[in-house]
């Protein structure tokens, strides 16, 4: 009998309608944990080189934290995984809610998909009874729609579905759980949808078995009081206005873009402007909080905004205010609050379709696209009647919004005449609202990251490790080298550290923000689940293997990740040396970014070998 998981995993094939159930052997587990590490080890292994990621072979999945389920506090977490359709490499998403635990509850430590339906259908696994049922009626609908009719349908259920954006392909679409959080990265809504799946219905009752329960129980308890008595500093912050907090702050310490990358929030989005969309503005329409299973925090809200017709929404979070917001030098809150809305019923990513609002903006005001190819509208900045009419227009891939539907980079190949100069993306998905020009080391990690642009893949000057941060009090054992922020060895050396235990964070389902309130009590609440007796320096090690095998899935498919470009507004510091000093720590070449047959002998990753040499 196992601690903290089951041991098996579910396979669904919707090409077969079979589903089919498999057992990991233990060592899984201690060398990749969950979530991205299980997604990486198993995706890997079962879909070859070079798959369509659209395509019937195309496999993802849903693979929550090895902790999740539990309650470890912060710990509710659950990552989508498969080949990327808008980059073609490695891609993956992080989210929170409820849907993780539930694959627990089901009995399994992931679930994978593969084959693809004739026509549109759902999964149930309700009670230890699966099925495959017809999806004709739920086809068109939103993903609270989605989920409201199968609730009435199915009783108390946890769902994850895409909406119309999935469903038309559109490349940046995610998938979408307890009606508003998404896995919105990598595209992977429209492998869902390439599927014919319209969603996952999970109920399912069983027991995690946990290793030492007191010792659960007692580091739960502590911390969660400690948050609960916390009255000041960022955790207060994070309780009262969640990632909205970022709103001015970000702008003004320079570290949100501001005009599609290309402007300055002094010259262009000034403090007046910051304030209209600031969090203190955005909480006077907030009406709970809510948060993840297992978390104390609860940085989610409910709010009423009965202005513009909304009288049940979730709170948006930083990155859509930035990306709605100074990114397209817009200050009109309601628009906002109208885009959130309708991009999570959409299920489509806020980061991307802003950034693909703003770069057809300025391809409209440097006269790139006329009002004859925009449909009539005019696209200028700070339009935000035009802009909410332009968003609508991706969702449901109408006339120039069928164009930007799939991203920025598409949408310039598409459009052509110059037009690339205002597409800010990094191998084909657009930038993290995190200047790469204000964190160093996030200029490396957008370029060459195994699934570039994204900014919650570990990065060394970002979040808990960065500026606002504290690494060295975050985990008992866990210390970066003396004058890291300097260049130089150290600086490599903790880049490697950071990446190395911020990927086995993500894989046992913390929340990336546990890294911010208060010392975490990681060592004993892993022992108390699982068992184990395990080391800072093996969970580094471990996620090092995890990142590696991430980069070598990325490799296998062909993709040249040491020559990608950032666009030349996202470049700070020379990122390629950084890159480079990086890989030498990391033990891959750094001319090419493959990692050396050493490193991955040592990493017990010695089936990659053949593959990429
Ligand atoms: S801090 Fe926020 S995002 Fe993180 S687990 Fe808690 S509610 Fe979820």
């Amino acid at each position: 009998m196992t601690n903290g998981y089951f041991g098996k995993i579910l396979w669904i094939d919707l090409s077969e309608g079979a589903f089919k159930e498999e057992s990991l052997p233990e060592e899984y587990y201690r060398s990749y944990l969950g979530g991205y590490g299980l997604a990486a080890k198993l995706i890997y292994e079962h879909m070859p080189a070079k798959t369509d990621p659209l395509g019937s072979d195309s496999i993802f999945g849903f693979f929550p934290g090895l902790l999740t389920g539990t309650i470890a506090p912060l710990t509710g977490r659950f990552m989508v995984a498969g080949k990327s359709p808008l980059t073609g490499t490695w891609g993956d998403s992080n989210c929170g809610g409820y849907f993780g635990p539930e694959i627990k509850k089901c009995g399994f430590d992931a679930i994978l998909i593969k084959g693809k339906a004739n026509t549109p259908k759902y999964i149930t696994i309700i009670d230890g009874d699966k099925q495959i049922i017809d999806a004709t009626d739920l086809w068109g609908l939103d993903v609270v729609q989605t989920e409201e009719k199968l609730t009435e349908k199915h009783g108390k259920i946890q769902v994850a579905s895409i909406g119309q954006a999935g469903e038309n392909l559109s490349l940046i679409s995610g998938i979408v759980n307890d009606k508003a959080r998404i896995a919105g990265r990598s595209g992977l809504g429209a492998v869902m949808g390439s599927k014919n799946l319209k969603a996952i219905v999970l109920k399912g009752n069983n027991k995690i078995s946990l290793a030492d329960k007191d010792l659960l129980s007692k580091h739960t308890k502590e911390y969660n009081q400690q948050i609960q008595e916390s009255k000041g500093g960022i955790t207060q912050i994070f309780k009262t206005l969640g990632t909205t907090a970022g709103n001015t702050m970000m702008v003004q310490m320079g570290d949100t873009p501001v005009k599609n990358w290309g402007g300055t929030a002094k010259e262009d989005y000034p403090t007046e402007r910051q304030n209209k969309i600031s969090g203190m503005e955005i909480a006077k329409y907030k009406q709970k909080a809510y948060g993840c299973f297992s978390c104390p925090v609860h940085c989610g809200a409910i709010m009423k905004v009965s202005e513009v017709g909304l009288e049940e929404t979730h709170r948006p979070e930083y990155e859509t205010c930035a990306v709605f917001g100074p990114m397209l030098l817009n200050d009109d809150l309601m628009s906002i609050f109208t885009i959130n809305d309708l991009c999570n019923r959409a299920g489509i990513d806020t980061i991307s379709a802003g950034t693909a609002v703003a770069f057809a903006i300025e391809c409209f005001e440097n006269g790139i696209i006329n009002k004859d190819e925009t449909d009539g509208l005019e696209l200028n900045w700070g339009n935000s009647s035009a802009i909410v009419e332009l968003v609508k227009k991706m969702i449901d891939r109408e006339g120039i919004g069928d164009i930007l539907a799939d991203g920025v980079k598409i949408a310039s190949e598409k459009i052509g005449n110059g037009s690339h100069e205002y597409a800010i993306h990094s191998g084909g998905q657009e930038l993290g609202m995190h200047s790469s020009k204000f964190y160093k080391s996030m200029g490396a990690t957008f370029a060459f990251d195994p699934t570039p642009g994204r900014h919650t893949t570990p990065t060394l000057d970002f979040g808990s490790y960065g500026p606002i941060g504290k690494p060295n009090g975050l985990f008992e054992g866990f210390a970066l080298p003396e004058g890291y922020t300097n260049s130089g060895e150290n600086r490599s050396e903790a880049e490697k550290l950071v990446v190395g235990i911020w990927q086995s964070l993500n894989s046992l389902g913390l929340c990336e923000f546990a890294t911010s309130f208060q010392k975490y009590p990681l060592l004993e609440l892993i022992t108390g689940v699982v068992g184990w007796d395990i080391t800072i320096d093996e969970l580094v090690k471990t996620g090092l293997r995890i990142q590696t095998l991430r980069q070598a899935f990325t490799l296998r498919e062909g993709i040249d990740i040491i020559n990608n470009k950032l666009p030349s507004r996202a470049v700070g510091i020379d990122y390629l040396a950084d890159y480079k000093s990086y890989c030498e720590k990391m033990g891959w070449n750094p001319e090419s970014a493959y990692p050396l047959e050493e490193t991955l002998k040592d990493l017990n990753l010695g089936f990659v070998i053949t593959d990429l040499y």
